[in-house]
């Protein structure tokens, strides 16, 4: 298949927008451009190009979709049961990076749901994700737009190096904003729960919300578990390469990184301000530790960057903490499959 990139200096004027609707409605792949990541778009109603999805990923089957709206009168047509909490976190957060999970009315392709009675809603900001959603015509279900595990998408480069020759058009829309995935928040249940933390934080929630639970999920390995969002369950955002956080004091990080090095090739994956103690590794910094923005813009690209270090290991820093910390030390901790090392 030939990928038609659309450069970002390009304007997506009308004639090319509407291409790209007709292209969606009829059942082809998009990649575009969102506030959080790239993503893979496929007409929501559509079971070829919702299955195309998982092939093109390799996605597990049982990893339900998130689908996207331009309005939200939308969301009307596609959940059931929409709690007044939905429509409050709308009025503050929509459009944005939130992602909400509402009992599901049915309309849309089985697989999208991946068997669950909810689905997963989300209006972007990003102007160009919406432009092609309302030239679309129809709910788009858009998840990463990389080969699953891999890190997300956070440059159009990488939508290329994973994509390309898989789908109809590329839209480069420059680096994405937040950097990491949308939060996800369940209100199908009695109490909200946040089962993904992203750009919006978990105190921006409660603010309107009140109480709201943490999926396990979050926090934990769940590879054996069964779980409420079945997505967290597996590896994701993993270089090749094994990576290990490295938790404590930098100093004894640092010693404990020269010790390591006397039998391996190691790399470090740190703070701006720590690169310094690290000298006898290869060393990759994605942001100041006081910057929790710029450590999510960073994380997914950095990420990628880690086996071209050509290293047996990689120890990671992590921050921890609430606000966006939380979704960088949830993507961090993933990408080493919950493996920490504490000093
Ligand atoms: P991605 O498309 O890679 O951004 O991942 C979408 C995330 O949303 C995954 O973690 C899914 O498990 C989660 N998700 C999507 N739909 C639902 C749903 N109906 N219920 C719970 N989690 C969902
Ligand atoms: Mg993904």
């Amino acid at each position: 298949m030939i990928t038609k990139v659309i450069p970002i200096n390009e304007n997506l004027n009308k004639n090319t927008l509407e291409e790209i609707g007709e292209c969606l409605r009829r059942g082809g792949l998009v990649v575009m451009p969102t506030e959080t990541v790239y993503g893979l778009a496929a007409n929501a109603y559509d079971d070829d190009a919702v299955s195309n999805i998982f092939k093109v990923k390799g996605r597990p089957q049982d990893n339900p979709l998130i689908v996207h709206i331009a309005d939200l009168d939308e969301l009307e047509r596609l959940c059931c049961d929409i709690p007044q909490s939905a429509y409050k976190l709308a009025k503050m957060y929509w459009p944005g990076p939130l992602t909400m999970v509402l009992k599901s009315k049915n309309i849309l392709s089985k697989s999208i749901s991946a068997g669950l009675d909810t689905v997963a809603v989300r209006m972007p900001s990003n102007e160009v994700a919406r432009a092609i959603i309302k030239a679309s015509k129809v709910p788009i279900a858009a998840p990463s737009a990389n080969i699953s595990g891999r890190p997300s998408p956070t440059e159009v480069i990488h939508c290329i190096n994973d994509l390309n020759e898989k789908v109809d058009y590329i839209v480069d829309g420059g680096r994405c904003n937040v950097g990491v995935e949308s939060t996800v928040v369940d209100l199908s249940g009695a109490t909200p729960c946040l089962l993904r933390p992203g750009g919006i934080t978990y105190e921006q929630l409660t603010e309107v919300l009140g109480k709201v639970d943490i999926s396990s999920a979050v926090t934990g390995s769940l590879m054996n578990s069964p779980v409420r969002s079945p997505g967290m369950k597996y590896r994701h955002y993993a270089p090749n390469t094994k990576v290990v956080i490295i938790r404590g004091d930098k100093d004894k990080a640092a010693e404990y990184v020269l010790k390591q090095s006397e039998k391996q090739s190691v790399g470090v994956l740190c703070f701006d301000e720590e690169k310094v103690f690290f000298h006898n590794a290869k060393v990759i910094t994605y942001g100041r530790m006081d910057d929790p923005q710029q450590l999510a813009q960073n994380l997914f690209s950095k990420l990628r960057q880690v086996d071209g270090l050509n290293v047996d290991i990689v120890f990671a820093r992590c921050p921890e903490g609430d606000g966006i910390y939380r979704a960088v030390e949830n993507r961090l901790k993933k990408a080493a499959g919950f493996n920490i090392i504490d000093v």
